[in-house]
């Protein structure tokens, strides 16, 4: 059912054009005049008017302009007493619908009436539909480009292949971690892929089964990539070609590889001493009577014994240092009493291995922000090492000065030297300088990474001169201020 406006300066018209409407079951308003219709449309919306051409003052045709301008959906009908051709074209120009002519009946008022709100109701539906079909366009062209803005950030590569085995997408990881400027698209995977040839053979073959393939590849400079590809299909089953994504793991293959190595380092440091204790004691059980031959063997096992442990501790301190911060504890360290205990445990040691050991302090020390512990392992490696690494009559001295906002502290022995060589080696986990000298003194290459590491937690750098023959200087920097963001990196 329909909202009518009458517009006529006719009462009897009005009236008449009421009545019929309204038996219809419409709502009907009447307007005898321009204005007064315009008053009317102002406080209500309407679906239709039906206007008469002549009225004073405001004509019909100004009625019909001044409403549709309004509300452009408003169906409208002219009534007419003189209904020329001139006249259906000036009123359809204005966006009138049809027009009547005066006299007619209730069924041609009815009819022209019927018409006219159809007519409303298609154009409006038709609109619905195309906003429909826009609003729809504009989401799938929304929802292209996020897909397309997701699949270029990805950090894995894709490539994506049709039925026929030719490219038909890819994104920009796929070249970088292909190291190809382009990828043609269109073309078959084998020459797109241009030197890639177990990576075309991988899409070809998943093109032919079940089940997704999962390779490694190998890439120059010793790269590695993970490459996972499956078929894929429509939902009637009917075959629309490969998804491959490529994930660069050279960095997992070098962890792999590392723990190998790390598992094997330890078996070899653990077997050779645990081999010569066995060994001991198979002789020690047996018939040997010399006492003196006993205790021989006897302390040679206790000091593998003791190199063993040693391994073990620093071991447990490496694994400890990389499992973070749970068992840390960052205080105000006063570090001169750690140097001097530092020192006073390692004096039996540099007496038995004739070299002196000194420390000199600041007359008002500072302290430092760290995990104690911590720093007498830090301090116990360099200065044991400064000990360890020299000769009888040689010397360790061990200085510390405030610089800056840091505490420097100098372990500076007159031993072996480094070679200029090792240096860059020194810190990474069994690793020791490879001179017949060096090698001779027991140790489990363990001792400077755990300083690096300890250094690391605490804000902490160290620096190395040496000189073969000559000695070595390790100096630490640790930061004064708790929390303070080490400006030296
Ligand atoms: P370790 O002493 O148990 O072998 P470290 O990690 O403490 O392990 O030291 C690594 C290597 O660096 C040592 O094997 C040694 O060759 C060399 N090195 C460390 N400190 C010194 C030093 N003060 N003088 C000479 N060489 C040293």
């Amino acid at each position: 059912m329909a909202r009518v406006l009458v517009v006529d300066d006719e009462p009897g018209m009005r009236e008449g054009c009421r009545r019929v409407l309204e038996a219809e079951g419409h709502q009907v308003a009447t307007a005898g005049d321009g204005p007064q219709a315009l008053a009317l449309a102002e406080g209500g919306s309407f679906d239709l008017a039906l206007i008469d051409l002549k009225m004073p003052g405001m004509d019909g045709l100004q009625v019909l302009e001044a409403l549709r301008e309004r509300d452009g959906d408003l169906a409208c009908l002219i009534i007419t007493a003189y209904a020329t051709l001139d006249t259906a074209v000036a009123a359809t120009k204005s966006g009138a619908y049809d027009y009547l002519a005066k006299p007619f009946t209730p069924e041609e008022l009815m009819l022209v009436v019927r018409k006219a709100l159809a007519h409303r109701e298609l154009t409006l539906e038709a609109r619905r539909l195309r906003q429909e079909a826009e609003r729809s366009l504009l989401l799938l062209a929304t929802e292209q480009s996020r897909l397309r803005t997701i699949i270029d950030c990805m950090g894995e590569a894709l490539l994506v292949t049709n039925a026929r085995g030719q490219l038909v997408l890819h994104n920009p990881a796929a070249l970088r971690l292909l190291g190809l400027r382009e990828i043609p698209l269109g073309s078959a995977a084998a020459a797109a892929l241009a030197g890639h040839r177990a990576l075309a053979r991988l899409l070809a073959e998943a093109g032919e089964r079940e089940a997704m393939l999962s390779r490694e590849l190998a890439l120059p400079q010793g790269r590695v990539l993970r490459a996972n590809a499956a078929r894929i299909r429509d939902e009637t089953e009917a075959d629309l070609g490969v998804v491959c994504l490529l994930g660069d793991i050279t960095d997992l293959k070098q962890l792999e590889r590392a723990k190998v190595q790390f598992v094997s380092m330890v078996g070899h440091e653990l077997k050779a001493p645990l081999a010569a204790i066995q060994g001991y004691l198979e002789i020690l059980g047996g018939e040997l009577g010399d006492p003196a031959q006993r205790r021989q063997m006897l302390e040679r096992c206790q000091q593998r014994c003791g190199d063993l442990l040693k391994l073990v501790t620093d071991l447990l301190d490496v694994s400890r240092m990389e499992q973070g911060q749970a068992t840390r504890k960052v205080e105000r360290v006063k570090l001169a009493e750690v140097l001097s205990e530092v020192i006073a445990a390692l004096r039996p040691m540099a007496e038995r291995e004739q070299v002196a050991l000194s420390l000199s302090l600041p007359p008002r020390p500072p302290d430092v922000f760290a995990d104690r512990q911590e720093m007498v392992r830090l301090f116990t490696n360099l200065v044991s090492n400064g000990v360890k690494y020299n000769r009888p009559g040689g010397e360790v001295a061990v200085t510390m000065a405030a610089e800056g906002s840091h505490l420097k502290v100098t372990v500076a022995d007159t031993g072996l030297g480094i070679p200029a060589s090792a240096l860059p080696g020194l810190g990474a986990e069994f690793y020791r300088v490879n001179t017949a000298h060096a090698r001779a003194i027991p140790g489990t290459g363990l001792g400077l990474a755990i300083v690096r590491r300890i250094l690391e937690a605490n804000r902490g750098q160290l620096e190395v001169a040496s000189e073969e023959g000559v000695g070595s200087t390790f100096t630490v920097y640790l930061p004064l201020r708790e929390g303070e963001e080490d400006d030296r990196t």
